[in-house]
């Protein structure tokens, strides 16, 4: 399913997409389902670069797809305090 979220003319050029990385064999697949070829390799990479303030952004999409599976089995209460 193509949604309007997966539109890559919806961001400015400096927004990319994350790849899934090398440990799966899919390093031109994003974490958002897109079928734009990724600019990321993978989190680690995009992370990197949104640390050391670079000029080139990672797509929302992929990030809230990478958020969701690190909070995989964590959830957090209204004190900010993880619950497992
Ligand atoms: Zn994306």
């Amino acid at each position: 399913m193509e949604s309007e979220t997966n539109d890559p003319t919806k961001y400015p050029e400096w927004v990319r997409h994350v790849g899934l990385g090398y440990q799966d064999g899919s390093k031109n697949v994003a974490w958002c389902g897109t079928t734009e070829r990724p600019f990321f390799q993978d989190a680690s990479h995009a992370a990197l670069n949104g640390r050391d303030g670079g000029h080139l952004v990672a797509c929302p999409e992929c990030v809230k797809e990478i958020h969701k599976a690190l909070c995989n089995g964590i959830s957090f209460g209204d004190d900010g305090k993880a619950k497992f």
